[in-house]
């Protein structure tokens, strides 16, 4: 039976490889909208290549070039954060959430309130929002599949189990290409980048080089999965084999382990509770020989340390957290931040007091998201 999908952010790492699962199963699906932020060019092509309906670009000063690239095709052109929306809202089987940063969170909002499976890799739009997700999802009976490796783990090893059975969750973390590089003061954003095991966009790469990426990922499993924080812990696995394990009462521990490769957790997603076929290579434990595990360094690595106390505060910290991250990645990746400031920069902002209270709404949210980021630009610019 085909199923119809949507995927916002197509032009993006996780994008591309959600596309190249449709590609290899053209029969399986049909694509009903896809969207990108202004990439015109490839949201094009993919868009004609796939016979989405419609494309939708969210910088609305592209959509004449839009309108040019799909000229001839079927497919229709939208632009803007309210297309977006409307994109996202649109009849599909499933929505595969691959936007970066809270931009997406209206969009997966959008989705929600229409009651649909979300397939959600878009960590920062959870992470912002918290309760007021978790409750919309409820509300509308949708479906939140999660995406995120570790997440995508801790769920498969959570089918036939229950959450008032597991004693703990554990996130695995790669400890990123600067767990062993002395000097983090003179790191390049190209240093930053170049992940060892993932391919992935820069946002992502560089938190995963602060540990930043564990940090949201310990605030998106505290929602996913609401064991207690104290029950969520972190370890550094270099190898990124075991892509995370949940310990049951009776000491068990389950664990998902596969190749290094977005595609294998969006496959389980897209095909979920089935399964579909990936073109990954047989894990093959001899040749890999060893899996090591650490402790997290959280005086060179400060992030998931801040993370835990932003999830441990509630209220509008995470928000905080991820806006002032966004800011000071982006600042990073311009050159006009070290690699030092990033922690240093979310720190400062969530401690200079008088946090908004708790958000009720997707627009309390987004006005708290607002706030923060202007908070995080001055004090950058102050210091
Ligand atoms: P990329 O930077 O590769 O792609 C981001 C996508 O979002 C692109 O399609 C981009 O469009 C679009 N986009 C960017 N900004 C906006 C905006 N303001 N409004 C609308 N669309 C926008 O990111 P990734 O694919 O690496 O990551 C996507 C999400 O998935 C992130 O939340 C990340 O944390 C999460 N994730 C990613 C993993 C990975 O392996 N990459 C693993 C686990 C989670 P355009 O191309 O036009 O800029
Ligand atoms: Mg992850």
């Amino acid at each position: 039976m085909t199923r119809s999908l949507t995927v916002l952010g197509a032009t993006g790492s996780v994008g591309a490889s959600t596309l190249d699962l449709v590609r290899r199963n053209p029969d399986a699906w049909r694509v009903e909208a896809l969207t990108a932020h202004s990439n015109v060019a490839d949201l094009a092509a993919l868009a004609k290549e796939f016979g989405a309906k419609i494309a939708v670009i969210a910088d609305d000063t592209r959509l004449g070039e839009l309108r040019e690239a799909l000229a001839g095709s079927d497919v229709e052109a939208a632009a803007g954060r309210a297309a977006l929306c409307e994109a996202a809202a649109r009849p599909a089987d499933i929505v595969m959430a691959a936007i970066v940063g809270c931009a997406g969170l209206g969009p997966v909002m959008a989705a929600i309130e229409q009651g649909r499976t979300v397939a959600l890799a878009n960590k920062e739009a959870l992470v912002s929002a918290g309760e007021v997700m978790t409750a919309a999802v409820e509300k509308h009976g949708a479906t939140l599949l999660p995406v995120d490796s570790e997440h995508n783990a801790i769920f498969q090893c959570l089918q036939g189990g229950k959450l008032d059975e597991v004693r703990s969750i554990t996130l695995t973390a790669s400890g990123g290409p600067l767990r062993l590089v002395e000097d983090l003061e003179a790191v390049t954003p190209e240093q930053a980048i170049a992940h060892p095991n993932w391919d992935m966009g820069a946002k992502i790469s560089v938190d995963s080089a602060t540990m930043f990426n564990k940090g949201l990922e310990l605030i998106e499993a505290h929602h996913l999965f609401p064991v207690g924080l104290d029950r969520i812990r972190i370890v550094v696995h270099p190898q990124s084999v075991i892509h995370s394990m949940v310990e049951y009462r009776d000491g068990s521990t389950l664990a998902q382990l596969g190749p290094s490769d977005m595609r294998v957790p969006i496959a389980s997603c897209l095909a979920y509770p089935a399964r579909m076929d990936t073109p990954m290579a047989p894990l093959d434990l001899a040749v890999i020989g060893e899996l090591s595990f650490f402790q997290p360094d959280e005086t060179r690595f400060p992030a998931t340390k801040l993370a835990r106390q932003a999830a441990e505060a509630g209220g509008a910290a995470p928000a905080t957290l991820n806006a002032a991250n966004e800011v000071a990645v982006a600042a990073f990746l311009a050159g006009q931040i070290k690699f030092s400031r990033i922690a240093a920069l979310v720190e400062d902002t969530l401690n200079a007091g008088n946090l908004p209270p708790a958000p009720r709404s997707l627009d309390d949210v987004l006005v708290l998201d607002e706030a923060a980021r202007k908070a995080a630009t001055a004090r950058m610019e102050t210091a």
